[in-house]
């Protein structure tokens, strides 16, 4: 049971990372009806509970990392980093900076992101983080079984940041690359079930405004896939379709930030 809870936690956490902060309020991949988006908001608070990313603060870091993806001024870069506690560390200080709005980003970064003040007041709250967390201990005490189990627990508290260090210092250091971009993105994993598609940042920093992270015919990207499912239902409308494989091109130099691929503004 504990091993179901924590794996469904995992994956849908960083699903709905993937979905809503990342493709929707960072790259706007797709639109939906306001209630949609509704629903999709409270669902991406009610499963990312104690680490729930502010979809502004969220998109304005991303936005800031793909226009300076490995320089001096990207937010989280494992090549001016050394190790990932470091790099989230970092990461942690200019994201609360945002939330607060005591930093002020440069104007091409801001808007296009959804914003629904009462429920983030809310889940960005300490009392909404401290409920959750004991809900997941609750959960454990009831039933844990060894005592290693406990180890597990933490990782719940911190689900988004854990995901956040994965797949920017992996996703920029360790796999292959399909296209020769200015930055170190890597492709972690061909089939990357871990992060839902997080993990082919290569191709992701190539292509930033394609829908479908995955760029050759054995690679997967799992949110792409429930994309796909989302369009086919109506609930969403895709931005643009993903790349055909046959005009797969490799890039050079790096693609660089551009107004339709974040669609800043809209
Ligand atoms: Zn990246
Ligand atoms: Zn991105």
């Amino acid at each position: 049971m504990v091993y179901l809870f924590f794996a469904s936690h995992w994956t849908l956490s960083v699903l709905f990372q993937s979905l809503f902060q990342h493709r929707y309020a960072a790259h706007r991949m797709y639109t939906m009806r306001p209630r949609t988006e509704r629903a999709l908001h409270l669902c991406t608070a009610l499963v990312q509970g104690s680490s729930y990313l502010d979809p502004r603060a969220y998109a304005i870091l991303h936005r800031e990392h793909h226009a300076y993806a490995d320089t001096e001024k990207d937010p989280h870069s494992p090549a001016h980093q050394k190790n990932p506690a470091r790099m989230m560390l970092n990461t942690a200080r200019r994201y609360e900076g945002l939330l607060a709005r005591r930093i002020q980003p440069e104007a091409r970064f801001l808007g296009g992101y959804p914003q629904w003040p009462a429920l983030e007041k809310f889940f960005n709250s300490w009392p909404s983080r401290v409920t959750f967390g004991a809900l997941y201990t609750l959960f454990y005490r009831r039933f844990a079984t060894r005592p290693w189990h406990w180890a597990l627990l933490p990782a719940h508290f911190v689900m988004g940041p854990v995901h956040g260090a994965i797949v920017n210092w992996f996703g920029h250091r360790a796999g292959y690359r399909n296209f020769a971009t200015r930055d170190a993105s890597r492709n972690t994993l061909p089939m990357d079930v871990v992060c839902m598609g997080e993990l082919f940042q290569n191709n992701h920093h190539a292509r930033p405004a394609s829908p479908d992270f995955a760029a050759r015919r054995f690679e997967l990207d799992p949110t792409w896939q429930v994309m796909r499912l989302l369009s086919r239902l109506k609930l969403i409308r895709l931005a643009r379709e993903p790349v055909e494989e046959a005009h797969v091109t490799p890039l050079a130099p790096r693609a660089r930030l551009t107004e339709s691929s974040l669609a800043v503004g809209t």
